[in-house]
C-alpha cells in the first residue's frame, strides 16, 4: 500500500563499458538495478535507446504517476546548462549531442544530466559519507580522475557546468601531454593505467615478482603483490599515494574540504594507499588542512546513480 504511493527517481548511469539504470527512492533507497554493456561504437543514436530500454526496464511495473523524473549520469565534457554533450572521449559520436532533448522525446518526462563526477559527488554528500557537511571534495580514481566539489551546500558547476574536472589540475607543466590536450595533468600521472604503466616499466628485467605480470599488469597486481612484501611493489604503491597526496594538497586549499571522499577502482586498495596519502598532506598542506579526513565512498559503485537521483528530488542542487 505505502509502496503504491512511493514517488521514484529513475537514475541512469552512462559509463564507457556499462549503461546502468536503477529506480531510487526520496531517501536513497536503489532497487531493480539494470545492467547492459554499452554499445559504445553504435553512436549516439543507439545509446540513447539504450539508455531509453535501460531506464524503461528499471521503471517496469510502475505507474507514469510514480515517476518524478529522470537523472542521467555521463561521463563529460557535458553543456549542463543546454544538457548537451561536447564530446565524450570514452563513446565517440556525441560532438555536440543534445542528450536531455534526445531522451525527453523518448521518454516523455523530465530528464536532469550531470556528469558522472559531479553526480557521484552528489550521491555521496545527500546519502554517503557526506552527510550533512556544507564543504566535500569528491574524488574518483580509476581509468581517469573526475569529482565534483561541494562548498557551502552549494554544488559547485561554473560556466556550463565544467566546474570539477579535477583529474586536469596540473602538476607538472613540462610533464606529459594529457588527452584532454593540457600538459602534466594530475591524472595523467595518478590514473588507474599510468600507475599500471609505471610499475611495469620499472619491473623490466628485476627479480621482481611484478615482472612475470608482463603487459598484463594491472593496479590490483601492484597491491596484492606488495601485501605479499614485493619491495618494488612497496615502492610503487608508496609512489601512487605521494602523486595522489599532491592533487588532495591542492584541492584542500583550493575548496577548504570538510572532508575528501575517494571512489573509483583505486580507492578499493586505500588501505594500502591511505598512509602515504596522509603523509605528503601532512608534510604539505596548510596547517589548518592538515587533518581533514579522507575517507573512502560508502555508495560504492551507486554513488552516481543515487546522485542522478538526488537532482529529481530537489531540482535545486
Ligand atoms: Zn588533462
Amino acid at each position: 500500500m505505502a509502496d503504491a504511493m512511493m514517488s521514484y527517481a529513475i537514475a541512469v548511469d552512462l559509463g564507457g563499458t556499462q549503461v546502468r539504470a536503477a529506480r531510487v527512492r526520496a531517501d536513497g533507497e536503489v532497487s531493480n538495478r539494470v545492467a547492459l554493456r554499452t554499445d559504445t561504437y553504435a553512436g549516439p543514436k543507439v545509446i540513447m535507446q539504450q539508455i531509453a530500454d535501460a531506464a524503461m526496464e528499471a521503471a517496469r511495473g510502475l505507474d507514469k504517476s510514480e515517476i518524478k523524473g529522470f537523472g542521467i549520469s555521463s561521463p563529460g565534457p557535458l553543456n549542463t546548462e543546454t544538457g548537451v554533450a561536447i564530446a565524450l572521449p570514452s563513446i565517440p559520436g556525441f560532438e555536440n549531442f543534445p542528450i536531455v532533448a534526445a531522451l525527453e522525446e523518448k521518454l516523455q518526462q523530465k530528464v536532469y544530466l550531470e556528469n558522472d563526477g559531479i553526480s557521484a559527488a552528489i550521491g555521496e554528500w545527500r546519502f554517503g559519507a557526506g552527510q550533512g557537511l556544507h564543504s566535500m571534495v569528491y574524488v574518483t580514481v580509476s581509468t581517469g580522475i573526475g569529482g565534483g566539489v561541494v562548498v557551502n551546500n552549494t554544488v559547485l558547476r561554473g560556466h556550463l557546468g565544467m566546474a570539477g574536472h579535477v583529474g586536469h589540475l596540473t602538476i607538472d607543466s613540462k610533464g606529459i601531454r594529457c588527452n584532454c590536450g593540457n600538459t602534466g595533468c594530475w591524472e595523467r600521472y595518478a590514473a588507474g593505467p599510468f600507475f599500471a604503466a609505471r610499475a611495469r616499466e620499472q619491473a623490466k628485467g628485476t627479480s621482481s615478482t611484478l615482472s612475470a605480470f608482463g603487459e598484463k599488469l594491472q593496479p590490483a597486481d601492484i597491491f596484492a603483490e606488495a601485501k605479499a612484501g614485493d619491495k618494488l611493489a612497496i615502492a610503487q604503491v608508496e609512489e601512487e599515494a605521494r602523486l595522489l597526496g599532491v592533487g588532495l594538497t591542492s584541492l584542500l586549499h583550493l575548496f577548504s574540504p570538510q572532508m575528501i571522499v575517494i571512489g573509483g577502482g583505486l580507492s578499493n586498495a586505500f588501505d594500502q594507499l591511505r598512509p602515504g596519502i596522509r603523509a605528503y598532506v601532512e608534510d604539505n598542506a596548510f596547517p589548518s588542512c592538515r587533518d581533514v579526513p579522507i575517507v573512502t565512498a560508502k555508495l560504492g559503485g551507486n554513488s552516481g546513480l543515487i546522485g542522478a537521483a538526488a537532482m529529481v528530488f530537489d531540482a535545486t542542487i
